[in-house]
Protein backbone atom coordinates (compact mmCIF):
# COMPACT_ATOMS: atom_id res chain seq x y z
CA UNK A 1 0.00 0.00 0.00
CA UNK A 2 1.98 3.41 -0.36
CA UNK A 3 0.21 7.39 0.70
CA UNK A 4 2.71 8.52 -2.04
CA UNK A 5 1.17 11.38 -4.18
CA UNK A 6 2.29 11.56 -7.58
CA UNK A 7 1.97 13.82 -10.35
CA UNK A 8 -0.83 13.06 -12.63
CA UNK A 9 -3.29 14.86 -15.12
CA UNK A 10 -6.35 15.26 -13.59
CA UNK A 11 -8.41 12.88 -15.58
CA UNK A 12 -9.83 9.62 -13.86
CA UNK A 13 -11.04 5.95 -14.67
CA UNK A 14 -13.51 4.80 -12.83
CA UNK A 15 -14.23 0.94 -12.80
CA UNK A 16 -17.82 0.30 -11.86
CA UNK A 17 -21.39 2.38 -12.63
CA UNK A 18 -22.83 1.36 -9.02
CA UNK A 19 -23.92 4.18 -6.71
CA UNK A 20 -20.45 4.43 -5.49
CA UNK A 21 -18.54 5.01 -8.69
CA UNK A 22 -21.19 7.60 -10.27
CA UNK A 23 -20.87 9.39 -7.04
CA UNK A 24 -17.04 9.75 -7.00
CA UNK A 25 -17.53 9.99 -10.62
CA UNK A 26 -19.58 13.09 -10.07
CA UNK A 27 -17.97 14.73 -7.30
CA UNK A 28 -14.58 14.30 -9.31
CA UNK A 29 -16.25 15.83 -12.64
CA UNK A 30 -17.84 18.70 -10.26
CA UNK A 31 -14.18 19.22 -9.16
CA UNK A 32 -12.40 20.00 -12.65
CA UNK A 33 -11.58 16.06 -13.15
CA UNK A 34 -11.82 14.71 -16.88
CA UNK A 35 -13.44 11.44 -16.14
CA UNK A 36 -14.77 8.14 -17.61
CA UNK A 37 -16.96 5.36 -16.45
CA UNK A 38 -16.75 1.95 -17.23
CA UNK A 39 -19.19 -0.68 -15.97
CA UNK A 40 -20.26 -4.15 -16.58
CA UNK A 41 -24.56 -3.21 -16.37
CA UNK A 42 -27.05 -3.64 -13.82
CA UNK A 43 -27.00 -7.22 -13.38
CA UNK A 44 -24.39 -7.37 -10.96
CA UNK A 45 -25.34 -4.33 -9.31
CA UNK A 46 -26.43 -4.45 -5.79
CA UNK A 47 -27.21 -0.45 -5.90
CA UNK A 48 -30.19 -1.81 -8.78
CA UNK A 49 -32.00 -4.36 -6.51
CA UNK A 50 -31.58 -1.69 -3.05
CA UNK A 51 -34.55 -0.83 -0.98
CA UNK A 52 -33.14 2.64 -0.99
CA UNK A 53 -33.40 3.79 2.75
CA UNK A 54 -30.58 6.22 3.94
CA UNK A 55 -30.82 4.22 7.84
CA UNK A 56 -28.24 5.66 9.61
CA UNK A 57 -30.26 5.74 13.28
CA UNK A 58 -32.25 2.67 12.22
CA UNK A 59 -28.72 0.83 11.19
CA UNK A 60 -27.12 1.22 14.55
CA UNK A 61 -26.39 -2.29 15.61
CA UNK A 62 -23.80 -2.52 19.11
CA UNK A 63 -20.59 -3.60 18.11
CA UNK A 64 -20.75 -1.05 14.95
CA UNK A 65 -20.28 1.93 16.46
CA UNK A 66 -17.54 2.80 13.95
CA UNK A 67 -19.89 2.33 11.03
CA UNK A 68 -22.96 3.79 12.92
CA UNK A 69 -20.67 7.14 13.08
CA UNK A 70 -19.88 6.98 9.54
CA UNK A 71 -23.28 6.33 8.11
CA UNK A 72 -24.14 9.07 10.18
CA UNK A 73 -21.61 11.54 8.44
CA UNK A 74 -22.89 10.17 5.77
CA UNK A 75 -26.74 10.77 5.64
CA UNK A 76 -25.66 14.99 6.40
CA UNK A 77 -24.32 15.37 2.98
CA UNK A 78 -27.39 13.66 1.36
CA UNK A 79 -29.78 17.01 1.14
CA UNK A 80 -26.56 18.66 -0.64
CA UNK A 81 -26.01 15.32 -3.13
CA UNK A 82 -30.00 15.60 -3.48
CA UNK A 83 -30.03 20.02 -4.14
CA UNK A 84 -27.17 18.94 -6.49
CA UNK A 85 -29.08 16.06 -8.49
CA UNK A 86 -31.66 18.87 -8.86
CA UNK A 87 -34.29 16.04 -8.36
CA UNK A 88 -36.49 16.53 -5.01
CA UNK A 89 -38.77 13.04 -6.36
CA UNK A 90 -35.37 10.98 -5.52
CA UNK A 91 -36.14 11.09 -1.86
CA UNK A 92 -39.64 8.86 -1.50
CA UNK A 93 -40.07 9.56 2.80
CA UNK A 94 -38.01 11.49 5.52
CA UNK A 95 -39.35 9.56 8.19
CA UNK A 96 -38.92 6.45 9.54
CA UNK A 97 -41.12 3.98 11.91
CA UNK A 98 -39.49 1.45 13.86
CA UNK A 99 -42.27 -0.72 14.55
CA UNK A 100 -42.89 -4.86 16.91
CA UNK A 101 -45.02 -7.35 16.80
CA UNK A 102 -44.80 -8.44 20.17
CA UNK A 103 -43.25 -7.66 23.35
CA UNK A 104 -39.80 -9.56 22.28
CA UNK A 105 -39.80 -7.74 19.49
CA UNK A 106 -40.05 -4.73 21.03
CA UNK A 107 -37.24 -5.40 23.92
CA UNK A 108 -34.96 -5.99 20.60
CA UNK A 109 -36.15 -2.31 18.82
CA UNK A 110 -35.63 -1.12 22.55
CA UNK A 111 -31.83 -2.84 22.70
CA UNK A 112 -30.90 -1.50 19.27
CA UNK A 113 -32.28 2.25 20.55
CA UNK A 114 -30.55 2.35 23.33
CA UNK A 115 -27.28 1.34 21.39
CA UNK A 116 -27.81 4.09 19.62
CA UNK A 117 -28.43 6.74 22.62
CA UNK A 118 -25.92 5.42 24.39
CA UNK A 119 -23.65 6.68 21.34
CA UNK A 120 -25.35 9.86 21.16
CA UNK A 121 -24.28 10.22 16.96
CA UNK A 122 -24.33 13.55 15.81
CA UNK A 123 -27.27 13.64 13.62
CA UNK A 124 -30.52 15.71 12.29
CA UNK A 125 -32.57 12.97 12.53
CA UNK A 126 -34.51 12.41 15.69
CA UNK A 127 -35.35 9.48 17.23
CA UNK A 128 -37.94 8.88 19.94
CA UNK A 129 -40.68 6.28 21.10
CA UNK A 130 -44.33 5.99 19.80
CA UNK A 131 -46.73 3.68 21.27
CA UNK A 132 -49.28 2.01 18.83
CA UNK A 133 -51.89 3.93 18.89
CA UNK A 134 -49.85 6.61 17.65
CA UNK A 135 -48.22 3.94 14.87
CA UNK A 136 -51.68 4.41 13.99
CA UNK A 137 -52.49 7.82 13.54
CA UNK A 138 -49.51 8.38 11.49
CA UNK A 139 -50.32 5.30 9.56
CA UNK A 140 -53.73 4.20 9.67
CA UNK A 141 -52.65 1.04 6.95
CA UNK A 142 -50.44 -0.35 9.37
CA UNK A 143 -51.50 -3.19 12.01
CA UNK A 144 -53.47 -2.85 14.79
CA UNK A 145 -51.65 -5.52 15.99
CA UNK A 146 -47.83 -3.86 16.23
CA UNK A 147 -47.59 -2.37 19.47
CA UNK A 148 -45.35 0.21 19.49
CA UNK A 149 -41.96 1.39 18.59
CA UNK A 150 -39.80 4.54 17.35
CA UNK A 151 -40.06 6.90 15.63
CA UNK A 152 -36.81 9.11 13.52
CA UNK A 153 -37.58 12.22 11.94
CA UNK A 154 -35.14 13.19 9.40
CA UNK A 155 -33.95 8.91 8.62
CA UNK A 156 -34.99 9.23 4.62
CA UNK A 157 -35.59 6.75 1.87
CA UNK A 158 -34.16 7.33 -1.68
CA UNK A 159 -35.66 5.80 -5.01
CA UNK A 160 -32.40 4.36 -5.56
CA UNK A 161 -33.28 3.13 -9.37
CA UNK A 162 -34.42 7.03 -10.22
CA UNK A 163 -30.91 7.97 -8.31
CA UNK A 164 -28.91 5.94 -10.18
CA UNK A 165 -30.53 6.82 -13.59
CA UNK A 166 -29.98 10.92 -12.31
CA UNK A 167 -26.27 10.19 -11.34
CA UNK A 168 -25.33 8.82 -14.73
CA UNK A 169 -27.80 11.96 -16.56
CA UNK A 170 -26.42 14.41 -14.08
CA UNK A 171 -22.39 12.93 -14.73
CA UNK A 172 -23.49 12.79 -18.25
CA UNK A 173 -24.09 16.66 -18.52
CA UNK A 174 -20.42 17.13 -16.11
CA UNK A 175 -19.12 15.41 -19.05
CA UNK A 176 -18.33 12.16 -17.49
CA UNK A 177 -18.51 9.71 -20.16
CA UNK A 178 -19.75 6.10 -19.89
CA UNK A 179 -18.10 2.99 -21.70
CA UNK A 180 -20.68 -0.27 -21.20
CA UNK A 181 -18.05 -3.19 -20.73
CA UNK A 182 -16.20 -5.82 -18.27
CA UNK A 183 -12.69 -4.98 -17.29
CA UNK A 184 -11.20 -8.46 -16.97
CA UNK A 185 -8.27 -7.10 -15.02
CA UNK A 186 -6.36 -4.38 -12.83
CA UNK A 187 -3.68 -4.28 -15.84
CA UNK A 188 -6.92 -4.11 -18.61
CA UNK A 189 -8.00 -1.38 -16.34
CA UNK A 190 -4.98 0.34 -16.42
CA UNK A 191 -4.77 -0.24 -20.57
CA UNK A 192 -8.57 1.42 -20.91
CA UNK A 193 -7.30 4.52 -18.85
CA UNK A 194 -5.02 7.22 -20.34
CA UNK A 195 -1.32 6.45 -19.37
CA UNK A 196 -1.53 9.64 -16.50
CA UNK A 197 -5.15 8.62 -15.64
CA UNK A 198 -6.17 7.71 -12.08
CA UNK A 199 -7.96 4.55 -11.58
CA UNK A 200 -10.88 4.26 -9.28
CA UNK A 201 -11.84 0.43 -8.51
CA UNK A 202 -15.52 0.87 -7.49
CA UNK A 203 -17.13 -2.81 -9.02
CA UNK A 204 -18.83 -3.32 -5.66
CA UNK A 205 -18.52 -7.17 -5.11
CA UNK A 206 -16.50 -7.46 -8.58
CA UNK A 207 -13.75 -5.92 -6.98
CA UNK A 208 -12.65 -8.83 -5.32
CA UNK A 209 -12.16 -10.18 -9.11
CA UNK A 210 -9.96 -7.22 -10.05
CA UNK A 211 -7.99 -7.66 -6.86
CA UNK A 212 -7.66 -10.80 -5.76
CA UNK A 213 -6.58 -9.70 -2.13
CA UNK A 214 -9.64 -7.21 -1.38
CA UNK A 215 -11.36 -9.36 1.59
CA UNK A 216 -14.90 -9.29 0.84
CA UNK A 217 -17.68 -11.62 1.22
CA UNK A 218 -20.95 -10.93 -0.11
CA UNK A 219 -24.65 -11.21 2.12
CA UNK A 220 -27.17 -12.32 0.14
CA UNK A 221 -30.56 -10.76 0.14
CA UNK A 222 -34.01 -10.81 -1.14
CA UNK A 223 -35.89 -8.13 -2.21
CA UNK A 224 -39.59 -7.61 -3.75
CA UNK A 225 -41.22 -4.76 -5.54
CA UNK A 226 -45.01 -4.24 -5.73
CA UNK A 227 -47.13 -1.93 -7.22
CA UNK A 228 -50.39 -0.38 -6.07
CA UNK A 229 -53.39 -0.94 -8.01
CA UNK A 230 -56.62 1.49 -7.96
CA UNK A 231 -58.16 -0.75 -5.33
CA UNK A 232 -55.10 -0.66 -2.67
CA UNK A 233 -54.55 1.39 -0.08
CA UNK A 234 -51.78 4.19 -0.66
CA UNK A 235 -48.26 3.54 0.56
CA UNK A 236 -47.32 5.03 3.70
CA UNK A 237 -45.58 7.91 4.30
CA UNK A 238 -42.79 6.62 6.50
CA UNK A 239 -40.42 3.97 5.78
CA UNK A 240 -42.02 1.04 8.01
CA UNK A 241 -39.08 -0.83 9.58
CA UNK A 242 -40.61 -3.50 11.43
CA UNK A 243 -39.81 -6.62 14.03
CA UNK A 244 -41.97 -9.21 13.73
CA UNK A 245 -41.23 -12.97 14.61
CA UNK A 246 -38.06 -11.93 15.70
CA UNK A 247 -37.52 -11.28 11.80
CA UNK A 248 -36.95 -8.06 10.07
CA UNK A 249 -38.79 -6.68 7.05
CA UNK A 250 -39.19 -3.33 5.56
CA UNK A 251 -41.95 -1.40 3.81
CA UNK A 252 -40.17 1.68 1.69
CA UNK A 253 -42.26 3.73 -0.48
CA UNK A 254 -42.21 4.72 -4.34
CA UNK A 255 -44.09 7.03 -6.24
CA UNK A 256 -45.83 3.92 -7.06
CA UNK A 257 -45.73 1.06 -4.58
CA UNK A 258 -43.17 -0.08 -2.05
CA UNK A 259 -40.48 -2.37 -1.86
CA UNK A 260 -40.10 -5.03 0.57
CA UNK A 261 -37.12 -6.04 1.78
CA UNK A 262 -35.11 -7.72 2.49
CA UNK A 263 -33.30 -11.01 3.63
CA UNK A 264 -29.94 -11.44 4.56
CA UNK A 265 -27.40 -14.30 4.79
CA UNK A 266 -23.77 -15.48 3.92
CA UNK A 267 -24.21 -16.04 0.00
CA UNK A 268 -22.62 -19.75 -0.76
CA UNK A 269 -21.81 -18.86 -4.37
CA UNK A 270 -20.22 -14.81 -5.19
CA UNK A 271 -22.55 -15.21 -8.37
CA UNK A 272 -25.69 -16.47 -7.07
CA UNK A 273 -28.29 -13.72 -7.59
CA UNK A 274 -31.29 -16.02 -7.70
CA UNK A 275 -34.31 -15.11 -5.01
CA UNK A 276 -35.22 -18.18 -2.94
CA UNK A 277 -38.41 -19.40 -2.79
CA UNK A 278 -38.52 -19.44 1.36
CA UNK A 279 -37.00 -15.69 1.07
CA UNK A 280 -39.82 -14.33 -0.55
CA UNK A 281 -42.57 -16.14 1.72
CA UNK A 282 -41.27 -14.94 4.08
CA UNK A 283 -41.09 -11.40 3.57
CA UNK A 284 -44.64 -11.24 1.83
CA UNK A 285 -46.19 -13.06 5.05
CA UNK A 286 -44.12 -10.65 7.39
CA UNK A 287 -44.49 -7.49 5.24
CA UNK A 288 -48.87 -8.43 4.66
CA UNK A 289 -48.72 -9.02 8.25
CA UNK A 290 -47.35 -5.57 8.82
CA UNK A 291 -49.47 -3.73 6.67
CA UNK A 292 -52.89 -6.10 5.54
CA UNK A 293 -53.92 -3.59 2.49
CA UNK A 294 -50.18 -4.92 0.91
CA UNK A 295 -52.86 -8.03 -0.27
CA UNK A 296 -54.12 -5.64 -2.98
CA UNK A 297 -50.99 -4.80 -4.83
CA UNK A 298 -49.45 -6.43 -7.66
CA UNK A 299 -46.35 -8.01 -6.65
CA UNK A 300 -44.22 -6.61 -9.96
CA UNK A 301 -40.41 -8.40 -8.96
CA UNK A 302 -39.06 -10.95 -6.43
CA UNK A 303 -35.46 -10.26 -6.96
CA UNK A 304 -31.97 -10.83 -4.58
CA UNK A 305 -28.83 -9.15 -4.54
CA UNK A 306 -24.96 -9.49 -3.17
CA UNK A 307 -24.30 -7.05 -0.58
CA UNK A 308 -20.06 -6.38 -0.65
CA UNK A 309 -19.33 -6.95 2.92
CA UNK A 310 -16.05 -6.79 5.15
CA UNK A 311 -15.21 -8.24 7.91
CA UNK A 312 -15.35 -5.12 10.22
CA UNK A 313 -18.45 -3.88 8.57
CA UNK A 314 -16.48 -0.35 7.57
CA UNK A 315 -15.70 0.18 3.83
CA UNK A 316 -12.62 0.15 2.18
CA UNK A 317 -11.29 3.35 0.32
CA UNK A 318 -8.13 3.87 0.17
CA UNK A 319 -5.01 4.62 -2.05
CA UNK A 320 -3.12 1.10 -3.03
CA UNK A 321 -0.56 2.18 -5.61
CA UNK A 322 0.35 5.86 -7.05
CA UNK A 323 -1.87 5.13 -10.08
CA UNK A 324 -4.60 3.30 -8.15
CA UNK A 325 -7.67 3.93 -5.25
CA UNK A 326 -10.22 1.41 -4.61
CA UNK A 327 -13.49 2.22 -2.92
CA UNK A 328 -15.65 -1.02 -2.38
CA UNK A 329 -17.12 -2.60 0.94
CA UNK A 330 -20.27 -0.88 1.67
CA UNK A 331 -22.25 -3.89 2.47
CA UNK A 332 -25.97 -3.12 3.66
CA UNK A 333 -25.27 0.27 3.64
CA UNK A 334 -23.38 1.68 -0.31
CA UNK A 335 -26.42 4.04 -0.43
CA UNK A 336 -25.63 5.59 2.81
CA UNK A 337 -22.33 6.23 2.71
CA UNK A 338 -21.81 7.00 -1.14
CA UNK A 339 -21.59 10.35 -0.57
CA UNK A 340 -19.30 10.18 2.10
CA UNK A 341 -17.12 7.90 0.02
CA UNK A 342 -16.95 10.62 -2.46
CA UNK A 343 -15.56 12.99 -0.49
CA UNK A 344 -12.87 10.60 0.95
CA UNK A 345 -12.04 9.55 -2.71
CA UNK A 346 -12.43 13.07 -3.78
CA UNK A 347 -9.62 14.17 -1.01
CA UNK A 348 -7.70 11.29 -1.75
CA UNK A 349 -7.14 11.93 -6.02
CA UNK A 350 -6.61 15.47 -4.54
CA UNK A 351 -3.62 14.37 -2.76
CA UNK A 352 -2.58 12.39 -5.59
CA UNK A 353 -3.10 15.23 -8.17
CA UNK A 354 -1.31 17.85 -6.27
C1 LIG B 1 -31.33 -6.64 -1.01
C2 LIG B 1 -30.45 -5.43 -0.75
C3 LIG B 1 -30.99 -4.31 -0.14
C4 LIG B 1 -30.18 -3.21 0.13
N1 LIG B 1 -30.74 -2.09 0.69
C5 LIG B 1 -29.95 -1.01 0.95
C6 LIG B 1 -30.52 0.16 1.52
O1 LIG B 1 -31.71 0.23 1.78
N2 LIG B 1 -29.69 1.22 1.78
C7 LIG B 1 -28.34 1.17 1.50
O2 LIG B 1 -27.65 2.14 1.77
N3 LIG B 1 -27.80 0.07 0.94
C8 LIG B 1 -28.56 -1.02 0.66
N4 LIG B 1 -28.00 -2.14 0.12
C9 LIG B 1 -26.56 -2.18 -0.07
C10 LIG B 1 -26.15 -1.44 -1.33
O3 LIG B 1 -26.93 -1.87 -2.40
C11 LIG B 1 -24.66 -1.69 -1.61
O4 LIG B 1 -23.89 -1.39 -0.48
C12 LIG B 1 -24.23 -0.76 -2.76
O5 LIG B 1 -25.01 -1.02 -3.88
C13 LIG B 1 -22.77 -0.92 -3.10
O6 LIG B 1 -22.56 -0.05 -4.18
P1 LIG B 1 -21.37 -0.26 -5.19
O7 LIG B 1 -21.45 0.83 -6.19
O8 LIG B 1 -20.09 -0.45 -4.42
O9 LIG B 1 -21.64 -1.68 -5.85
P2 LIG B 1 -22.77 -2.09 -6.91
O10 LIG B 1 -24.00 -1.33 -6.70
O11 LIG B 1 -22.84 -3.57 -6.84
O12 LIG B 1 -22.17 -1.64 -8.29
C14 LIG B 1 -21.00 -2.24 -8.79
C15 LIG B 1 -20.95 -1.98 -10.29
O13 LIG B 1 -19.69 -2.43 -10.80
C16 LIG B 1 -19.91 -3.14 -11.99
N5 LIG B 1 -18.81 -4.10 -12.14
C17 LIG B 1 -18.52 -5.17 -11.38
N6 LIG B 1 -17.43 -5.80 -11.85
C18 LIG B 1 -17.04 -5.10 -12.94
C19 LIG B 1 -15.97 -5.26 -13.87
N7 LIG B 1 -15.09 -6.25 -13.75
N8 LIG B 1 -15.86 -4.36 -14.89
C20 LIG B 1 -16.74 -3.35 -15.00
N9 LIG B 1 -17.77 -3.15 -14.15
C21 LIG B 1 -17.91 -4.02 -13.13
C22 LIG B 1 -21.25 -3.82 -11.82
O14 LIG B 1 -21.81 -4.14 -13.09
C23 LIG B 1 -22.03 -2.75 -11.07
O15 LIG B 1 -22.69 -1.87 -11.96
C24 LIG B 1 -28.79 -3.24 -0.20
C25 LIG B 1 -28.27 -4.36 -0.85
C26 LIG B 1 -29.08 -5.45 -1.13
C27 LIG B 1 -28.50 -6.64 -1.85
Amino acid sequence: MSDTPAQFDRALTVVGGGVVGLTCALAAADAGWRVQVIDAGHDERASWVAGGMLGSLGEGHPGEEAALALSVESVRRWPTLVKRLDDPAIVTATDSLFVAGSAADAAYLRHLADFVWANQPRTDATLSTVTGREIRSLEPSLSSRLIGGYRAVGEWSIDNRRLLATLRSGGAAAGVRFTDARVESLTDARELAGPRDQVLLAAGLGTATLLPDVPLHAAKGEILRLRRTRWSVPPPGHVVRARIHGRAVYLVPRADGIVVGATQYEAGDVHDRVPQAGGVADLLADAIEVMPGLRTYELTEAGAGLRPCTADGLPIVERIDDHTVVATGHGRNGIVLAPGTADKVLGILEGASA
